[in-house]
């Protein structure tokens, strides 16, 4: 038995399983509040990015673009940029934080967004904005390195780098939730209430979910605040969940203003819950409350009903952003599951070497492999032509056809789930996400059976 970690060995990718770096920061910009960004590019980098948010989180929202056309990229394009600050600005009142987000064609073409910023706060802000509280942020996303994970944590980077400042310390921590759901976070916020620990909750979409009110709100926004972000150097540590989704925003901290940073463990499954729980209380002197105990005896109980006979051996396929990959394959081997392939889906050369690949590849006891800079393809291509079996797919909407058309029962999780009602509101993290995944990745089981006319229980009876 052997796990081994390899990359992709075709050049080019079939069936993507993340997009480009711009959605990244696209996706930390609407957690802010009184936030529209604007996307220095063609008007697809948005108007594509805009369609896969609002189908995953069945919300409307707000973003902008600056449009670039043919005479843009050949002559530059900041003229577009210097208009669409203006025109937003007078568009919407309330608009305070800007992120002016690159591209692929504007970085290629060499359009220098930071002067532009420079030339906007010394001209336009001056002249016809006196006194309006608007910060322009650039952020620097070219869509031909890394993904829109990569995309995401460069711009939590850049937000928070722009607006922390040292003031009086505080009591809270930061938060950083990573590239979470709605459900997640007030999960999250479940774990912080219960243990009376005051957070910075950074990027905060739990309003995503947003409820039909009488007033007649059409769009979603996020919760952070600008006053928010700029405590951040003032709190007594940050815990940022995920290693590749808001690790160099904690980092920062850490080096710029002494803000000690854990980061992760990415609490999915009962064993890496428990860890984050026991390093928040580490960090703030709280204890961990019974009703915190008891919400995990909850899991134990669910998971222990449906491991030994149902679970364990069951051979799976994970494909996530990389914190909820890694995460997800722990947790099926903490429930005797296999999780024979693992991808991680863009060009970060960190995935080979992080800790917990590296501890997965050592505790494995079956055949696994696990693929960097990996697509869809190496999905489809082990079960067409290399014989894999499969029980499940743990992946996001966009594998949906691998698991038509090969007959493998697949359970939604990660962005973007699309053809599943209501995912974003079920959580992953926690003890509430561990009893959710168990039991969803039993249903799909015990569905498969059905449709597959298998009357017998496909048990384990060792
Ligand atoms: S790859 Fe380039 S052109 Fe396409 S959406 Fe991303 S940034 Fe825009």
């Amino acid at each position: 038995m052997a796990c081994e970690i390899k990359e992709k060995e075709r050049v080019g990718v079939i069936n993507p399983i993340f997009t480009c770096q711009p959605c990244g920061a696209q996706y930390a910009s609407i957690g802010i509040k009184n936030c529209i960004g604007i996307v220095h590019g063609g008007q697809g980098c948005v108007m594509f990015v805009r369609l896969v948010f609002s189908q995953h989180f069945k919300e409307s929202f707000e973003i902008a673009s600056s449009s670039v056309h043919e005479d843009g990229a050949v002559f530059g394009a900041l003229n577009r940029v210097e208009e669409a600050v203006d025109v937003l600005l007078m568009r919407y009142p309330d608009v305070k934080v800007v992120p002016i987000i690159s591209t692929c064609s504007t970085e290629v073409i060499g359009d220098d967004i930071d002067g532009a910023v420079l030339k906007l706060n010394n001209g336009l802000l001056k002249e016809k904005y006196p006194g309006r509280e608007v910060y322009l942020i650039p952020i620097h996303t070219p869509s031909f390195v890394g993904s829109m994970i990569s995309g995401y944590d460069v711009a939590l980077r850049e937000f928070v780098s722009y607006f922390a400042r040292k003031g009086e310390p505080s009591d809270k921590i930061n938060f950083i939730t990573g590239w979470a759901n709605p459900g997640d976070v007030t999960e999250l916020k479940h774990i912080l209430t219960e243990m009376d620990i005051e957070a910075n909750v950074l990027f905060e979409i739990e309003n995503f979910d947003a409820p039909l009110m009488p007033s007649g709100n059409t769009v979603a926004h996020g919760d952070t605040t600008v006053e928010v972000l700029r405590d951040t150097a003032n709190a007594k540590g940050t815990v940022a969940l995920n290693r590749f989704e808001g690790g160099q925003a904690a980092a920062f901290l850490e080096r710029e203003f002494g803000v000690p940073a854990v980061i992760g463990p990415s609490p999915i499954g009962v064993r890496n819950t428990d860890t984050l729980l026991k390093r928040l209380s580490d960090m703030t002197g709280k204890p961990i409350p019974e009703s915190l105990v008891r919400d995990r005896g909850i899991a134990l109980d669910a998971i222990s009903d449906l491991t030994h006979m149902f679970l364990a051996d069951k051979r799976v396929a994970i494909y996530a952003n990389p914190d909820l990959a890694i995460g997800l394959a722990q947790f099926c081997m903490d429930l005797e599951m296999l999780p024979v392939l693992l991808l991680l889906g863009d060009d970060n050369v960190g995935y080979a070497t992080d800790p917990r690949v590296l501890e997965l590849k050592e505790h494995a006891w079956f055949d696994m492999e696990i693929v960097t800079n990996a697509d869809l393809w190496v999905l489809e291509d082990r079960l067409k032509n290399k014989g894999l079996e499969l029980d499940l797919i743990l992946g996001h909407s966009k594998g949906r056809f691998v698991s038509i058309d090969y007959g493998v029962p697949m359970v939604r999780v990660g962005f973007p789930v699309y053809d599943r009602a209501g995912a974003y509101r079920y959580p992953v993290v926690g003890y509430g996400g561990a009893t959710a995944l168990a039991e969803s990745m039993a249903n799909a089981l015990f569905t498969d059976m059905e449709y597959k006319k298998c009357k017998e229980w496909v048990l384990n009876v060792w």
